[in-house]
């Protein structure tokens, strides 16, 4: 009877990984708003400061360039924040969604809570922080 818990792939439970499931594509959907507008912002932005990319001799306001600049480290914070609930959801479809990518082991649920789009457990990044460090 034991052999069967071995053999039996690991999987999340189904009514958390639908909980996580809705989580992610709300903030799917939130995401991509916010890269909209901030899409739509910076064009504005580039057309009043063409020369922003020229910061030398440009008479472009310091701190407008620097607001364009913020905006688009933001944007691309987001952006990777997005690639990575799409991979997530990739997961959820695949099946393997909340199994850790190093050691093959459950993701903490707590963990997934905070982070729905992680894709290794707490033990392994603490791990990882150590090799790192
Ligand atoms: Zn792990």
């Amino acid at each position: 009877m034991s052999i069967t818990i071995f053999s039996k792939k690991k999987k999340m439970d189904k009514k958390n990984l639908k909980e996580f499931q809705d989580l992610l594509e709300k903030e799917k959907k939130e995401l991509e708003d916010k890269i909209n507008e901030l899409n739509s912002q910076e064009k504005n932005m580039a057309i009043k400061t063409p020369d922003f990319m020229a910061l030398e001799d440009s008479s472009v306001e310091a701190d407008e360039v620097e607001e364009l600049n913020n905006l688009l480290s933001l944007k691309s914070v987001w952006e990777n924040n997005l690639y990575r609930i799409e991979q997530a959801l990739e997961r959820i479809k695949k099946g393997t969604y909340g199994i850790c990518e190093e050691c093959g082991e459950l993701i903490e649920i707590e963990r997934l809570k905070i982070e729905p789009a992680a894709q290794i457990c707490t033990k392994c990044i603490k791990k990882k922080n150590k090799k790192t460090a």
